[in-house]
C-alpha cells in the first residue's frame, strides 16, 4: 500500500503538477461541453443559425447534416425509412466515433456528463456508499429494449424519455419539464447507484460504446511500472473496471486500455500523479522501463 493513500483523491496530483495540471482533461472537457452547447444556443438566443437543431439532428452552416445514429437507427426500426441527409448524417457521426472513441460523446459532448459528475463528487464527498449496482449490461438490453419499443410502437420511442435529448432540447429551446429528468437522474447517481447513470443504465452511451468497439485513440497505462497503487485513477473513472487489466498486466500484457466502456475523459491522466497514463493509439502498445531497470542500465553505462 502507498504511503499516501490516506491522502483525499487527488491531492497527490496537486501538489505534483499543480491544480491546472491535475485538471487538464477535465477543463477541457468542460470546455468541449459548452462549445458544443453554444454552437446550438447561437441560434435561438443571438439569431446566429451556423448550426441548427438539437444533438438528434442538425445542419451546420446549412450544409453539414449531423445526426444521431441511435435516433436513426430508433426511426427506422419504427418503419421509418431515413431520408439521404439523415442517412450521411449518421454516417459521418459514425466514423468520427469509430475513429475517436464512441464514448468520447459521453465525456466530450453529452449535457448530461456535467450533472452525473457532480453528482459523483458530491456522493464522494459525502463519503455515501455505492448503493445499487446493477450489471453493467443492463445498458445494453435497454439498448435493446429502446429498439424493440420503438419496433412495436412506430415511434422513436427512446427519445421520449432521453435526458440527454431533453436537457438538451431544453437548454436550447426552454427547460420545461426537462428540470425534473435531469433532478432524476442526479438524485439517482447520488443516493441509489454510484456511477449508476452512465456507468450502468443509459442506452445512449452503451450504443457509442459499441460504435467505438475498434476506435483508434485510446489510452495507455505505458508508465504502469512506475504505479504506486494509490487508487486515485480507479476512484475517478466512471468505468473503472476497464483499468485492471492494462494497468496490473504482465510483462507480455498490453497497456492499452481496450475496453469500449472506456469514455477516453482522461481524468486518470489528470489525477496520476507519476504519470503513469497517457493517450495514444490502438497500435502502440509500448511500456516504459521501470525506473530500477533504467538507473541500473545507467549505473552499467557509467561504470
Ligand atoms: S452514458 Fe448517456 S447520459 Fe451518460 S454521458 Fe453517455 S450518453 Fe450521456
Ligand atoms: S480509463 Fe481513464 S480515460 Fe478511460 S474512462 Fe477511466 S478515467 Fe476516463
Amino acid at each position: 500500500m502507498s504511503e499516501r493513500a490516506h491522502l483525499p483523491t487527488g491531492q497527490e496530483a496537486i501538489r505534483v503538477k499543480g491544480w491546472r495540471g491535475a485538471h487538464r482533461y477535465l477543463l477541457l472537457r468542460r470546455l468541449s461541453q459548452a462549445f458544443f452547447l453554444a454552437l446550438f444556443l447561437l441560434g435561438p438566443w443571438f439569431g446566429l443559425w451556423w448550426v441548427a437543431g438539437t444533438l438528434a439532428g442538425s445542419r451546420t452552416f446549412g450544409l453539414l447534416p449531423l445526426t444521431d445514429p441511435l435516433v436513426l437507427l430508433q426511426g427506422v426500426a419504427a418503419g421509418h425509412w431515413p431520408e439521404m441527409t439523415a442517412l450521411t448524417g449518421a454516417l459521418i457521426v459514425l466514423a468520427a466515433y469509430a475513429l475517436i472513441g464512441g464514448r468520447v460523446y459521453c465525456s466530450w459532448v453529452c449535457p448530461i456528463n456535467p450533472v452525473t459528475d457532480a453528482a459523483h463528487w458530491l456522493h464522494d464527498r459525502l463519503g455515501l456508499p455505492k448503493g445499487w449496482q446493477p450489471k453493467r449490461s443492463a445498458r445494453l438490453w435497454l439498448l435493446a429494449a429502446a429498439l424493440g419499443a420503438s419496433a412495436l410502437t412506430g415511434t422513436i420511442a427512446w427519445e421520449a424519455v432521453n435526458p440527454v435529448t431533453m436537457l438538451h432540447r431544453g437548454l436550447v429551446f426552454g427547460m420545461g419539464f426537462a428540470w425534473a429528468m435531469v433532478a432524476a437522474v442526479f438524485v439517482f447517481d447520488l443516493l441509489v447507484s454510484r456511477h449508476g447513470w452512465c456507468g450502468h443504465l443509459c442506452p445512449v452511451g452503451a450504443f457509442y460504446g459499441l460504435v467505438g468497439t475498434r476506435s483508434l485513440l485510446r489510452v495507455s497505462a505505458r508508465n504502469r511500472a512506475a504505479c504506486d497503487d494509490c487508487m486515485d485513477c480507479y476512484a475517478v473513472c466512471p468505468e473503472s473496471q476497464v483499468i485492471s487489466p492494462a494497468l496490473r498486466g504482465g510483462p507480455g500484457d498490453t497497456p492499452l486500455i481496450l475496453s469500449p466502456d472506456c469514455t477516453n475523459c482522461g481524468r486518470c491522466i489528470d489525477v496520476c500523479s507519476v504519470d503513469v497514463f497517457t493517450f495514444t493509439h490502438r497500435f502502440d502498445a509500448r511500456v516504459s522501463a521501470p525506473p530500477e531497470t533504467v538507473n541500473n542500465a545507467r549505473s552499467q553505462r557509467a561504470a
